[in-house]
């Protein structure tokens, strides 16, 4: 039960310890200002690692660390912390790079070189070394007094609602994601979207929450007090019928226009208040489409026919004591 219940978790929640952060931004946060990183690893005894990444972004994991007692809520106001953090940086590292191309309009003229401003950035640090107490960040080189906006640069600072907020660079191909509207180019969302499927800006959720299953199913529920499950001797049984007419697959199904037989599945669930827990689990997985799928049978290895989708239920009533035996 608690898989089924992780499970459903891990694809209806968001994930309260993940961090997604431009590489660039990351880069600048940890090589230009580590003291402030150690200091927020400090504050909520939190560790931040690399745990995943695309060409442009890396997604950060959280995970507590250090002498208890952590709050409960710990994790979510490091997250909340580190979000502030990566979003000064990342003004930061705007500005700078604003200053970069000001000096290297001015050095064409002088021959003067800045290279800390034209430096690449540095290589990505695979998880930032605490510093020792005490120890200081090296600060970005101070800002010179800038001149009244030439109209280039003023309309420079107006694009800045066409930079992407992935590669910092102007925005290619512009996608608007829905619900939040934050743009990005579209090649630097959908790989964004490929490793966490959520706005890289504001962690709006983006996942695809519903599935293939044929659209047309029933499920049907019913109780039998007489029917007893091993362990679970104390209680009747819930029976779910999920009955599928025959079809044809969609343009959403492996092999689109094909037929596909229908099907009848019966599956037990203990009349007890966990059972009825996971029954509504199975519910909305069953409203979402995403208990079956259309494929091949792991049992018989007949292709084109309706299966179980990964999501575990009893199919015998006879079986050993757990609720979570596959049959397809
Ligand atoms: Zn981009
Ligand atoms: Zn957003």
């Amino acid at each position: 039960v608690s898989f089924v219940l992780s499970r459903m978790a891990a694809c209806g929640g968001t994930c309260k310890n993940k961090v997604t952060v431009s590489k660039p931004v990351w880069d600048f946060l940890s090589k230009e200002t580590p003291a402030r990183l150690a200091r927020l690893r400090e504050e909520h005894h939190v560790a931040i690692l690399i745990d995943g990444e695309t060409s442009d972004i890396y997604v950060l994991q959280l995970s507590p660390q250090g002498p208890p007692p952590a709050p409960p809520n710990g994790l979510y106001l490091a997250r909340k912390a580190l979000k502030g953090l990566l979003k000064e940086a990342e003004k930061e590292l705007k500005k700078a790079q604003r200053q970069g191309e000001l000096m290297g309009c001015l050095a064409l003229g002088g021959g003067g070189e800045h290279p800390e401003l034209h430096r690449p950035a540095p290589p990505p640090l695979r998880a930032a070394p605490l510093l020792p107490p005490g120890a200081r960040g090296i600060p970005p080189p101070p800002p010179p007094i800038p001149p009244p906006l030439p109209p280039r640069l003023r309309e420079e600072a107006e694009e800045q609602e066409s930079t992407c907020p992935i590669c910092l660079g102007e925005i290619q191909n512009a996608k608007t994601l829905e619900k939040c509207r934050h743009s990005f180019c579209e090649g630097c969302i959908t790989r964004a979207l490929q490793v966490k499927k959520a706005c890289p800006m504001c962690g709006r959720f983006y996942g695809q929450l519903v599935g293939n299953q044929p659209q047309n199913g029933r499920m049907l529920v019913s109780k039998d007090a007489t029917l007893l499950l091993p362990s679970y001797e104390k209680y009747g049984t819930i029976v779910i019928q999920y009955v599928f007419p025959p079809g044809v697959q969609g343009a959403e199904h492996p092999n689109p226009g094909v037929r596909y037989p229908g099907t009848t599945r019966v599956a037990y669930l203990p009349d007890c208040p966990e059972g009825n827990k996971v029954l509504t689990l199975f519910r909305k997985a069953f409203d979402q489409r995403l208990t079956f799928t259309i494929g091949t049978s792991m049992t018989t290895g007949r292709p084109n026919v309706i299966t179980w989708n990964d999501i575990h239920h009893k199919t015998s009533c006879t079986g050993g004591p757990q609720l979570c035996d596959t049959l397809s």
